[in-house]
């Protein structure tokens, strides 16, 4: 649960980042961002939102999704966050990790264009790592598992498996709300971050 992603808006509420729950929570008591509820779109700190957004909680309560447990209360998560004084727009890139190769991707076979699921989904090296191929966003991409079990140990060209697009690294938001569920609090922010 504190891993789940948050989406992180500046000060003028234009979508910056996505962060995990966890880190969100730590800006929220520091004072530097307030949680932006995600039905009203009311700003609250962590004190207001406690006052709506928690439940007392024993062993016995049931887990709810999206709430996270303590030792005496149920709080829900936030889903966007907005930063208090911050109002730059960093750098957008994405960090690289599995889960930003998926996102870039767009879940799909990166060989032969499915989109059989995440569990039926790895990550290729186009260039194997056996043949130096390095771990990077430009060697990396989505293969089913299909078709990484045929390409093998081979480049796209010695498999005759020519790759759908040539890999590179993404700006933060490509693929963002794709292929995956994201909160629909979100919608609106990203949608409008990427009509801009
Ligand atoms: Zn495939």
């Amino acid at each position: 649960m504190l891993d789940r992603s948050v989406l992180v808006l500046n000060k003028s509420w234009i979508p910056i980042a996505i962060t995990t729950v966890k880190r969100s929570f730590s800006l929220v008591f520091q004072d530097h961002a307030l949680i932006v509820h995600p039905d009203t779109y009311e700003m609250h700190d962590f004190e207001t939102w406690l006052l709506d957004n928690s439940a007392v909680s024993d062993h016995a309560t049931p887990d709810r999704d999206g709430w996270l447990r303590t030792a005496n209360l149920l709080i829900r998560i936030p889903e966007v966050i907005v930063l208090g004084r911050y109002n730059g727009v960093p750098r957008r890139e994405l960090v690289f990790s599995r889960r930003n190769i998926y996102r870039r991707d767009n879940f799909e076979c990166q060989y032969c264009g499915t989109r059989p699921g995440l569990k039926h989904l790895s990550i290729d090296h186009v260039v194997p790592v056996s043949k130096n191929g390095q771990t990077t966003w430009e060697n990396c991409v989505v293969a089913c598992i299909r078709c990484n079990t045929r390409k093998g140990n081979r480049t796209p060209d010695q498999a005759q498996m020519p790759l759908r697009c040539r890999p590179g690294k993404p700006t933060w938001n490509d693929g963002v709300g794709q292929g995956e569920s994201v909160p629909t609090s979100w919608a609106r922010f990203v949608a409008a971050d990427t009509r801009a």
